[in-house]
């Protein structure tokens, strides 16, 4: 086997067993995939390894892989290893003024930490005639991260998210802390799962409301038992 394909097994076998540490269903379990250290052959070996869900943290790199990976599954329609398509996932700091940008290639966005943010998106949306999916980016950690919405502001955040046309929001995303303790991640992840928990509870955002975006390369086992949906790995796969 090769490396990629073998540090994708690694990742999908620890994510299996902490799934069932935590009586959770593996099916339960979006694996995006995140490309920002890896290059154009790297991602084409991860879709052909079955990976349709794909992630990058800055705009002008997740347009040239997506425009890339595009032309790729174009001319290999046949390739039955190949998924019939991509989903690009935004999941790093956005900027108002790139959105419009973003919008033609990714639609599931989870960086969203602010009202004017969230409105750029909306009206962007609008004119496109799209329903993104949104998260809201929680800064759970107790490190002064720069970005996320504060914990104590974040429900308000989410209420005023559900009533902008066109976003549709699909749940929450949150870094874990840069340390390596894992009393501290585990504290951080709690967290933010508390506060999903929450957001279901009231209800906003309706049955949309379902996705725990947590969990890199060094914390997804703490972050699947702490309820993620969704994990962002890169480098334990391309490295
Ligand atoms: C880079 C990145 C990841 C993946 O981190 P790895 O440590 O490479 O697994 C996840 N989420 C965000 C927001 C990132 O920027």
């Amino acid at each position: 086997m090769n490396k990629i394909a073998d540090n994708l097994q690694k990742v999908r076998n620890n994510i299996a067993s902490a799934c069932a540490r935590c009586g959770r269903d593996s099916s339960e379990i979006t694996l995006v995939v995140v490309t920002k250290s890896a290059n154009f052959d790297a991602v084409k070996q991860v879709a052909r390894l079955g990976c349709s869900e794909l992630g990058e943290n800055r705009v002008q790199h997740l347009k040239v892989a997506a425009d890339d990976i595009e032309v790729f599954l174009q001319q290999n329609p046949d390739d039955p290893a190949l998924p019939k398509k991509i989903n690009w996932h935004m999941i790093g700091h956005l900027q108002r003024n790139k959105v419009r940008q973003l919008l033609r290639a990714s639609q599931i966005i989870h960086s969203v930490d602010t009202l004017r943010l969230a409105e750029e998106i909306s009206r962007n949306a609008e004119k496109l005639d799209i329903c993104p999916k949104i998260l809201m980016q929680v800064n759970c950690s107790q490190e002064p991260q720069k970005y996320g919405v504060p914990v104590g502001a974040a429900v308000h955040l989410a209420e005023q998210i559900v009533t902008m046309p066109n976003l549709k929001l699909i749940g929450l995303m949150t870094m874990g802390p840069l340390t390596l303790n894992k009393d501290i991640a585990k504290a951080c992840f709690a967290r933010a799962h508390e506060l999903f928990e929450e957001i279901r509870g009231e209800k906003i955002g309706g049955p949309d409301f379902k996705h725990l975006s947590m969990g890199m390369s060094q914390d997804y086992e703490i972050a699947i038992e702490n309820g993620a949906t969704i994990l962002r790995i890169g480098s334990s796969i391309f490295a």
